[in-house]
């Protein structure tokens, strides 16, 4: 691989088919579900996992939970009345104008290595016993691919210094460590960081991380591309296998009907306003423009579609994949 993945479109992407449907991936089990509050008459009331192909490769979403934040934080430079109206108009806020937020894992089975990118927040076993259901155990999985330092990413990593995964190599993003590394104590950001330097100390103590950088592949077929400004050092994915892809864009854009239709609206956890908004734009028109298959870690389960041009804008609605 060559290092021109800085969100340009590439040729690579063309020919992209239609993923492949109905193969088993991993073991396929049911669905288990741990909380009593997802049963109703024993029936499980909402997926805990989605398994789907990626050309070669075996992919699943684990839903890792999913909460509630405020709306208005989607749109911190718009006219507040606007953005209320906006997450009206999707009848996707509640009362109090909070509207959900999904927390996606994505696994990979390369054949060679099982890939988990990112590792949630580590606040239930959903995501080990979800993997448990379909066969894997902690110790299975090789890498871990680290998209950026925020604590619903990285928490998972590790409990009170015990690897969660012990057996895997955690890749962490370079441009996102010297951030983190150059940063102030008084920082407002120090105290985020310092969590994420917890939760990553048991994996560097047992040299089990490696940095790395824009246009890398940790695996034949898995691109890291830079994606800067959610955070300093964030990095989207672009996983090939076969003639088929999927683009990882991570946290470039959260709520996905505020992103897509609104993408110059600020979020208000971006570090970097206009680059997050000059990114989430280039990677939502390679969605449109090249026929680019997306998955986003906090839109709704399991995260994986397709965006479409409005006319001539730089504004999308979204096709979520069906399944
Ligand atoms: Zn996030």
């Amino acid at each position: 691989m060559t290092k021109q993945h800085n969100i340009s479109r590439r040729d690579i992407l063309k020919g992209i088919g239609v993923g492949a449907l109905g193969v088993a991936f991993f073991q396929q089990s049911t669905p288990q579900t741990s909380a009593q509050d997802d049963m109703m008459m024993g029936l499980p009331l909402a997926a805990k996992y989605y398994g789907f192909m990626i050309g070669d490769f075996q992919a699943m979403v684990i839903a890792d939970g999913s909460g509630a934040v405020p709306g208005a934080i989607m749109g911190v430079n718009a006219d507040a009345a606007d953005v209320a109206a906006f997450l009206e108009s999707k009848k996707i806020a509640d009362e109090e104008g909070n509207i959900p937020n999904m927390f996606d894992i994505l696994v990979v089975s390369t054949g060679d290595d099982l890939i988990l990118f990112d590792t949630g927040l580590g606040a239930s076993d959903q995501l080990v016993s979800t993997l448990g259901a379909v066969g894997i155990s902690p110790e299975d999985v090789t890498k871990i691919m680290i998209s950026h330092f925020h604590p619903d990413h990285v928490n998972g990593l590790s409990s009170d210094g015990t690897l969660t995964f012990p057996n895997a190599q955690v890749y962490f993003p370079q441009p996102e460590m010297d951030f983190m590394e150059g940063t102030p104590d008084d920082s407002p950001a120090a105290g985020t960081i310092q969590n994420a330097m917890g939760k990553l100390q048991s994996a560097i103590d047992a040299d089990m991380v490696t940095y790395y950088n824009d246009g890398d592949s940790p695996v034949e077929g898995i691109t890291a591309m830079a994606a800067h400004g959610h955070t300093p050092g964030m990095m989207v994915f672009m996983i090939e296998s076969n003639g088929e892809s999927l683009l990882n864009i991570v946290d470039s854009a959260i709520n996905v009907y505020t992103g897509t239709e609104n993408p110059d609206w600020h979020i208000q956890f971006d570090a970097i306003p206009d680059m997050a908004v000059e990114n989430r734009k280039k990677l939502f028109a390679m969605s449109s423009d090249d026929n680019v298959r997306l998955f986003g870690y906090h839109f709704p389960f399991p995260g994986i579609g397709y965006t479409v041009r409005q006319g001539d804008e730089d504004a999308w609605t979204w096709t979520p994949t069906s399944y």
